[in-house]
Order: structure tokens, then C-alpha cells, then sequence
């Protein structure tokens, strides 16, 4: 076994189970919250009616729900 410099395992948002090395982490955007946004940008998150072809959301600071990166209003809210 090799270690890996990303991220290892899969999602824990059941909405997702992709693996980790497929998300992106953002720093929530308010003044000095250091929380963790985490995107999942296979852009193969199944929406019941079709596959959807955007980034989603797995995990969001509950804290600012506006504090996401650029765009984030687009994406999936599997959060
Ligand atoms: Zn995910
Ligand atoms: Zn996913
Ligand atoms: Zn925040």
C-alpha cells in the first residue's frame, strides 16, 4: 500500500458516496469562520428525474448558508 497525498475513503453524505478525492474544500466566506464547504464535482449526482451535471454540495457551514464559493447557489444542495 502506496500512500496517497489526497484525500482517502468516500463522502460521508449519503446523497453522494463518491470518493473523497473527487471533492473540492472551500473556506466558508464569512469573516473568520474556517469552516469547510465541500463540492463534489464528479457531476454525476442522480436527482430521481435525471442525472444531474452540476457541482453539489455535501457539506455547507449551517452557520452561513451564503458563505459557499463562487457559484455555489447553482449547485446541487445534497447538504
Ligand atoms: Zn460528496
Ligand atoms: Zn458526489
Ligand atoms: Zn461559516
Amino acid at each position: 500500500m502506496t500512500a496517497s497525498s489526497g484525500a482517502s475513503g468516500f463522502c460521508a453524505n449519503s446523497s453522494c458516496s463518491h470518493a473523497n478525492n473527487e471533492h473540492n474544500y472551500f473556506t466558508c466566506k464569512a469573516h473568520k469562520c474556517r469552516v469547510k464547504w465541500k463540492i463534489c464535482q464528479t457531476m454525476s449526482h442522480d436527482t430521481g428525474l435525471t442525472t444531474s451535471t452540476k457541482y453539489a454540495i455535501c457539506k455547507k457551514c449551517t452557520a452561513h448558508p451564503g458563505g459557499g464559493p463562487d457559484g455555489f447557489e447553482e449547485m446541487l444542495d445534497l447538504a
